[in-house]
């Protein structure tokens, strides 16, 4: 049984095999700082953190880079319109995210590095693309990378350039297009006025990165670069949102296959959208939700990350806040039945539900089996209390939804009194009383059901 996964490249399953045995280095497009993330966003984080959990969870030792993109035309942008230096503007959504990150249980990454920090990698890398005769200076300084020069160029995104020669011819400059643009892209971008006093002084002139380099300089310094500095590695996974395809992902490998002469990753994967009455939730359509506005409406984060855990993170998926209500529910319950089983950590792991677990899990990621066999588990009267526990805490390894982490319900007080007062009750067999009772407590939100171990209390 092995772990198969959708590689963007070849558009098919392929099993999973790491280029070094035991280690699996993973590199994740993180967050434009410029605003707080949406919950979209959140999508391609929770997906690279589902994938990397069940790596780790398969024994692998991931190394797990994201970068922070702190510098690119909408930082700019909106640093100015705040009137803020552009480290205080990005600072601020850094460490927001930071927050949401947390709150999503998502595993912090072994090193989140900003692209201001790299310039100095970026101009290297531009300066051997220009000796290898892969880029070259236009008239205002701003420097491009040639995609004629790169006979490969479109193979992520599975566009045929011969048939856009034509289109293909001249210069792009902003950051983000599409595949009808398909033209030469800028690694460098020469100062003009409406960067403010964003710039750099280097080899290349005045002026600052083009997104796309920023990616590759860090991704390859922090997973691809081997320590002689000389020889480089390629990366095993790549991720991303679908939207990162082109052109960000396909000018990544154009650079940095161009500059080391290696392939630049093996396996790309890629996240489908989360949409809002069918288009794509984005800041620039204003269909957007944040973490802050979920829990304004009474979901949790964990519940957000529940209700992502039930489509396949290849599916386009359509946010509804009812069935996101729905989820947040589930989650409770969940909760709920895990506090129900006895305290007690020696049980073992259920062998038939871990097998189909990792089956699941092998099949490219398959959350929604693998969550509908979590329900079955928890409703199963065959496996002991114990062992339920240990299953369900093995599971949730990958699932992330923070069982190890639960603290015990604290029951008010008021509650707990009416509680012993029914148990009194019971035991003078007054069951007039203990239906009164149990109705009173009902009324304040708890309910209460009668074990061999005696009352259980639980929310409604
Ligand atoms: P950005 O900060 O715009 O670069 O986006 C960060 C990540 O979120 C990228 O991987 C995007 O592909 C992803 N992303 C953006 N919008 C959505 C969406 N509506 N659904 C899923 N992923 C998205
Ligand atoms: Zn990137």
């Amino acid at each position: 049984m092995s772990l198969k996964l959708h590689n963007t490249y070849t558009k098919k399953l392929e099993e999973f095999i790491p280029l070094k045995k035991d280690s699996v280095s993973l590199y994740t497009c993180g967050p434009t700082v410029y605003d707080y993330p949406h919950i979209g966003n959140y999508r391609a984080y929770i997906f690279g953190d589902t994938l990397k959990r069940y790596l780790s969870y398969q024994g692998y030792q991931v190394n797990h880079i994201m970068n922070i993109t702190d510098i690119d035309d909408k930082t700019i942008r909106d640093s100015q319109k705040n009137g803020q230096s552009l480290r205080e503007f990005t600072e601020f959504y850094t460490n927001e995210f930071y927050k949401d990150r947390d709150m999503l249980n998502i595993i912090p990454a072994d090193s989140y590095p900003m692209a201001t920090e790299y310039i100095d990698e970026m101009v290297k890398i531009i300066e051997k693309l220009i000796e290898k005769g892969h880029a070259y200076v236009s008239t205002d300084g701003s420097v491009y990378f040639n995609i004629s020069t790169f006979p490969g160029y479109g193979k992520l995104a599975h566009i045929d350039l011969s048939e856009l020669r034509d289109n293909a011819k001249g210069r792009m400059k902003s950051d983000e297009y599409d595949k009808d643009s398909v033209q030469d892209f800028a690694l460098w971008k020469a100062y003009d006025e409406s960067d403010g006093n964003v710039f750099w002084e280097t080899s290349l002139g005045k002026g600052r990165p083009g997104w796309h380099i920023e990616c590759t300089a860090m991704s390859i310094k922090n997973l691809g670069e081997q320590t002689s500095g000389e020889d480089y590695r390629t990366i095993d996974i790549h991720t991303g949102g679908v939207d990162n395809i082109f052109p960000h992902h396909e000018n990544e490998i154009a650079q940095s296959e161009s500059y080391t002469g290696k392939q630049f990753v093996k396996y790309w994967m890629h996240n489908e959208w989360l949409l809002v009455n069918g288009k794509k939730m984005s800041k620039s359509l204003g269909n957007f939700y944040t973490l802050r506005d979920l829990i304004t409406k009474g979901i949790s984060p964990l519940g957000y990350r529940l209700w992502l855990m039930t489509s396949h993170y290849r599916t386009l998926t359509n946010l509804n806040i009812e069935t996101l209500q729905g989820a947040d529910t589930a989650l409770s319950r969940l909760y709920e039945a895990f506090r129900a089983l006895p305290k007690d950590d020696n049980g073992t792991v259920d062998m038939d539900y871990k097998l189909r677990f990792i089956e699941y899990m092998n099949d490219d990621l398959n959350t929604p089996q693998a969550l509908a066999l979590l329900w079955e588990l928890v409703k199963d009267p065959s496996i002991p209390g114990m062992d339920k526990r240990v299953t369900m805490l093995d599971f949730d390894r990958v699932f992330g939804f923070g069982l190890a982490d639960l603290k015990e319900e604290i029951v008010p007080e008021e509650v707990m009194k009416l509680v012993e007062e029914r148990e009194f009750a019971r035991l003078n067999k007054d069951w007039d009383l203990s239906d009164v009772l149990r109705a009173k407590i009902n009324t304040l939100g708890y309910e209460v059901k009668d074990t061999g171990e005696g009352s259980k209390i639980s929310k409604i």
